[in-house]
């Protein structure tokens, strides 16, 4: 739920916002602690942080010296895109022999365009029909949107239709939609199913196939559903597959539903993306909130996405969250769809700074300016730790990522690691003891007292951990 503005959010004004932000070392009053990683390890400072806002990765080579129609290169100058992204540079040539791919790219890497981008090549001097001729499965009510956004962007002046199909919103309009002619249906693969139920899908003419995060859509369950629709599209079509991961049941799909797949690896050499910065945080559970309210402080970030397990958990913080900073807003998948729209219509023209989302939701968002990902709430997969970092550090900008870690789920944070194949840094927050001291202990025990100073924390790893940590 979009969180309101309190008496105290208030406090957050322009004005102290400016007054919290960490002052560079050089201005900070002598006696206060040194923070406990070196600053230029830090991320904090505000110069640091505009350093990190690169432009796009290197070009490859220019969109011109792709054999592109003229009203595709019009498009792309209008959208702004100069420069193919390493995906676009790979896919969009193979894609326009019309063979089938199968693409391991991550969201951010310009993967849309780079299936969109030869489906609207082969579409445009097609005959106008009723029925589309290009369908696009995603695994979510968002990415349904983005992607048909794109689509939108990129056909520019030509006379060609996209339309998304999603659960959660009234059927009929889209039904409507596609009675009036559209050459691309995107959706999610049950309301894909519903429409062909009800006859106002229909795939006879399908010549273009595009499964897009299908790692996303076979963790969700939607196996059976996007078998059933791919057995009902013609054999002859072509048919594109995207995913940031290909563990064995995506691999099994393609086999089955593909000819011939040729594999194109677009990952990042490390999992998660080599720009982004990545943090992890040890803290008690009942220290979460200050610990992200003292991280918020410290960072002041553009933008941010928190990330929850659970939807109580993530309107819990989100409700506290507002109570204390200026727009915050939360989503989730039990909120009505006009909400969620309208949360991420906010989050994407800026209006609100800290999103607090679940895993699901959280996947599919695609905004440029968001500068810190918190894992609030350490994710229960690792493919969800790769997703929600991926929200940063989008089309090559730098981000960060924290990941608060409690001392039980130091094994959870070590499969994270050998996942990604790389350790996150440990940070600290100067001041702010993340995890309760023991108490001390009365001088007339028999064993010498323990004083606050001198009780060690509790480890975080055990020594199995501990092993497998040194053993990256
Ligand atoms: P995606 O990986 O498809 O989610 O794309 C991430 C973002 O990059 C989207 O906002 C696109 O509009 C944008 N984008 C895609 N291709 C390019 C390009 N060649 N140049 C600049 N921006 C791009």
């Amino acid at each position: 739920m979009p969180v309101e503005k309190t008496a105290e959010a208030g406090a957050a004004g322009p004005a102290q916002k400016k007054s919290r932000r960490r002052k560079p070392k050089a201005e900070r009053p002598a006696e206060s602690p040194p923070p406990a990683r070196k600053p230029a390890e830090g991320p904090a400072t505000e110069a640091r942080r505009q350093a990190r806002i690169q432009p796009a990765r290197p070009i490859l080579k220019r969109f011109g010296e792709m054999v592109l129609s003229e009203p595709m290169l019009a498009a792309l100058s209008e959208a702004g895109y100069e420069a193919p992204t390493p995906v676009q540079a790979g896919l969009i040539p193979k894609a326009l022999e019309g063979r089938d791919l199968m693409g391991q790219a991550q969201t951010g890497t310009g993967k849309t365009a780079a299936f969109a981008i030869p489906l609207l090549e082969k579409l445009t001097d097609k005959p106008r029909q009723r029925d589309p001729s290009a369908l696009v499965l995603v695994p979510t009510r968002e990415l349904a949107v983005q992607v048909r956004d794109e689509f939108a962007k990129l056909i520019g002046k030509r006379k060609l239709n996209a339309v998304a199909v999603y659960g959660g919103k009234p059927i009929r309009g889209q039904i409507e939609h596609l009675r009036q002619g559209a050459e691309i249906a995107v959706g999610t693969p049950g309301r894909v199913l519903d429409l062909i139920d009800r006859r106002a899908l229909n795939l006879g003419a399908i010549e273009h196939v595009v499964l897009d995060e299908a790692d996303r859509m076979l963790d969700i369950g939607f196996r059976p559903d996007i078998e059933k629709i791919l057995r009902r599209c013609p054999q002859s079509r072509q048919t594109l597959l995207l995913s940031a991961t290909i563990p064995p049941p995506v691999k099994r799909l393609a086999e089955r539903y593909m000819h011939e797949p040729e594999m194109l690896d677009f990952s990042p050499k490390d999992v998660a993306v080599e720009t982004i910065e990545q943090f992890y945080f040890t803290v008690d559970p009942q220290r979460k909130f200050d610990l992200l309210t003292r991280l918020i402080e410290r960072e002041q970030p553009r933008q941010a996405i928190v990330f929850c397990r659970t939807k109580r958990g993530t309107d819990r913080v989100g409700a506290r969250l507002a109570r204390r900073l200026n727009s915050a807003a939360v989503i989730h998948g039990d909120l009505p769809q006009k909400l969620r729209d309208r949360v991420m219509a906010d989050f994407r023209a800026g209006k609100v700074r800290y999103l607090v989302a679940t895993d699901v939701v959280g996947r599919g968002i695609d905004v440029t300016s968001i500068s810190h990902i918190i894992n609030f709430d350490i994710p229960e997969f690792c493919d969800d730790y790769v997703h929600r970092v991926g929200r940063t550090g989008r089309m090559g900008r730098e981000g960060v990522a924290y990941t608060f870690v409690s001392p039980e789920e130091g094994n959870e944070l070590t499969r994270i690691e050998m996942r990604i194949n790389r350790l996150l840094q440990r940070d600290e927050i100067a001041g702010f003891d993340a995890i309760a001291r023991p108490e001390p202990i009365e001088a007339a025990t028999a064993e010498p007292a323990q004083t606050a100073q001198t009780a060690k924390p509790k480890p975080v790893f055990g020594r199995r951990t501990r092993r497998i940590r040194r053993a990256l």
